[in-house]
């Protein structure tokens, strides 16, 4: 415990590998955020969350860092000017945001901000996309890529943004939007901007490999291609046709998919101007994957290449393709949505309480104690590391034959608690030896979880990390404080809702996945903060609203330039989360009905003298006071801030 350095919890929670450049651990053992990556200045976040508690925000917390998000952008960018310059690339590179990934307002104002000095457009996937598009892009020349399934009230309405001085390119996804972009054209006389969304046959792997293919959901065979060009001539309209659209999915971990993708892709730009087309832009959608377990391997979780990698592949690929058949090179757009948007966020919530395996330090029984209690603490005795496995299974069959002596009423109530701590106390010992084992056997694999403690975390997993819960993806999790301090438990997390799949018991390891985490014991009367990274892409959108825990505080920060000495960070939006009266109104019961049910039951009961004047009060006063409060728990010892 003495020994234990920050550098130990560095490792520990792989921070170096998925938090780079913008998380670390600092010399008071906190977590440290650096916004601006290696620009300078870095945030304590153990300080910031207490300073926002103090300010009346409860937990969970959700953080977005403005410059994380200016950073990413600037990133790749850079990324994709660099592979240009290096390849002699004669286009430019114009990237789209799709608004999916994370449609907040803030957020969506933000990159385009940020994304103005390179002409950072927005991609939209629907027709309320769209509409956010349409009102929030105000950079010249960026372009609006309009991706999803269309009606003619899309396609009009993205027409018609033409004359606002916007770029939209409609992508044709299904056949049928040909007649009807056909029609919009006609109609209001408006030369289209068009793409298709190619079906490749290069194939994604894992959860989003059917993203392509044959049976993909989205985009064109290579004969509705044809078709599509056939239709456009006939109405006179392939000069529309200017775009090549593909994405094979979110979260691509292994480069070759990509790299095939991009040559199969490249063939289909050129064929499509040796038809007639005069092909100005290749869209090689999302898909640029997340280093969430840190271990730059082709692993669902994490990624085998990086960015610069990315750009060079995409720049390449496609400039022999055109160079072979001596066409001109296209604009490049990319729809990176996951690889800008996930660093931004930090969900930080706190521990209320564990549970876990009641572990006695047995004592020797007695003579006259129970067999079976003489039997296990021989048991306990004799552990060492050559006998884990047989000392795990005499343990067992000890526990098991006492649950019997118990049922058949040989075994007291008191020895039958002795026996479970003494088992407990085994299987501790068990575990402390089979964690140093190079190879685990399969039956002692699970000792690990059931030894685990449950931490009883202040958040929902499905309103915070869906995608958890959905399809098993992993975040990085870990305490933002103590880290100078040896984590000597292990927990897996269980959420506040009543739902046993409410829970974290899968967590980022560089050797696959680790089924309980590294955490510290509680201390009385001081709050233990977590906090899952990465989470800014999806989660927010997908996140539902089970037992009614609703949308969490957010609050953005960004780091204060201007007086580096002061404070260093302002705080520019606070979005206040659900209210119980906003969650509860969603599900169609009103506030005041409810209100006016309580206090009509309430007056029956003081009538009928079922209840007191103070206690009627003071029931009003809580059924009020939690309708306009937060969904989540406030006012346990653990989580009440200091000052309120
Ligand atoms: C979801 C989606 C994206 C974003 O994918 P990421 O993997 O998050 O970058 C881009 N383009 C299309 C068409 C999408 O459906």
């Amino acid at each position: 415990m003495q020994d234990w350095t920050v550098e130990d919890s560095c490792e520990l929670y792989q921070i170096q590998g998925w938090g780079k450049p913008y998380f670390t651990i600092n010399s008071a053992g906190h977590v440290a955020v650096a916004p601006r990556a290696d620009k300078g200045g870095q945030i304590d976040l153990f300080e910031l969350v207490e300073d926002i508690r103090q300010r009346g925000l409860s937990l969970p917390l959700l953080l977005r860092f403005s410059d994380i998000l200016a950073d990413r952008i600037a990133r790749l960018n850079r990324c994709f000017n660099q592979a240009i310059v290096e390849y002699e690339y004669a286009g430019v590179y114009k990237g789209v945001y799709p608004i999916k990934v994370n449609q907040q307002r803030h957020v969506v104002e933000e990159l385009v901000e940020y994304g103005r000095a390179y002409q950072f457009g927005l991609e939209a996937g629907s027709k309320p996309e769209l509409l956010i598009a349409l009102a929030t892009l105000k950079t010249p020349g960026a372009l609006i890529v309009c991706n999803g399934y269309k009606d003619s009230e899309y396609i009009e309405t993205a027409l018609l943004a033409q004359r606002l001085g916007q770029t939209p390119i409609i992508v044709l996804e299904r056949f049928q939007e040909l007649s009807l972009v056909i029609e919009a054209a006609r109609k209001l006389n408006i030369q289209p901007i068009l793409g298709v969304r190619a079906k490749l046959t290069a194939r994604g792997i894992g959860r989003w490999g059917d993203s392509t293919g044959d049976r993909a959901k989205f985009g064109l065979s290579a004969s509705e291609i044809m078709e599509v060009v056939e239709g456009l001539k006939r109405a006179d309209l392939l000069p529309s046709l200017q775009l090549l659209h593909f994405h094979i999915g979110s979260q691509i971990s292994a480069i070759s998919v990509i790299k095939a993708a991009l040559r199969e892709a490249a063939q289909f730009f050129v064929e499509l101007g040796s038809m007639g087309a005069p092909m100005q832009y290749l869209d090689v959608g999302g898909g640029l994957a997340i280093d969430y377990d840190g271990s730059k391997t082709n692993f669902r979780a994490s990624k085998n290449y990086n960015t610069q990698e990315y750009a060079y592949d995409v720049v390449n690929a496609i400039q022999a393709a055109c160079k072979a058949k001596g066409v001109p090179v296209p604009t490049l757009i990319s729809e990176s949505g996951r690889a800008i948007a996930s660093h931004q966020s930090i969900l930080i919530f706190d521990v209320v309480g564990t549970s876990g395996p009641n572990i006695a330090i047995p004592s020797p029984p007695t003579k006259n104690e129970h067999q079976i209690l003489q039997n296990l603490y021989e048991t306990y005795t004799q552990i060492t590391r050559e006998n884990v496995q047989e000392a795990y299974n005499d343990a067992s069959q000890f526990k098991e034959e006492a649950a019997s002596l118990f049922a058949l009423g040989y075994l007291s109530l008191e020895d039958r608690a002795r026996v479970e701590s003494l088992y407990w106390g085994c299987c501790e010992r068990i575990l402390g030896l089979v964690r140093e084992l190079d190879y685990i056997p399969d039956d002692l694999a699970d000792l690990e979880q059931m030894m685990a403690s449950v931490y009883y975390c202040n958040f929902s997993v499905f309103q915070s990390a869906p995608d958890h819960w959905a399809i098993d993806q992993l975040f990085p999790i870990m305490p933002i404080h103590r880290l100078d301090e040896e984590p000597t438990a292990r927990g897996t997390l269980a959420d506040v809702t009543c739902d046993s799949d409410g829970k974290i018991d899968q967590f980022i390891d560089l050797r696959d996945v680790k089924s309980a985490l590294e955490l510290h014991p509680l201390k009385p009367d001081e709050p233990y903060y977590m906090a899952m990274f990465l989470n800014g892409a999806y989660q927010e959108i997908l996140g539902d609203m089970h037992n009614l825990f609703g949308d969490t505080n957010a609050v953005h920060i960004h780091l204060n330039s201007q007086q580096p000495e002061e404070q260093g960070y302002l705080i520019e939006h606070v979005v206040k989360g659900d209210s119980m009266t906003e969650v509860l109104k969603y599900v169609q019961y009103d506030h005041e009905a409810l209100l006016e049910s309580i206090r009509r039951e309430t007056e029956q009961a003081l009538r009928e003298k079922r209840i007191t004047l103070s206690e009627s009060r003071l029931l009003l006063r809580h059924y009020e006071r939690i309708l306009s409060g937060y969904t989540y728990l406030t006012n346990h010892p653990k989580t009440e801030p200091a000052l309120l």
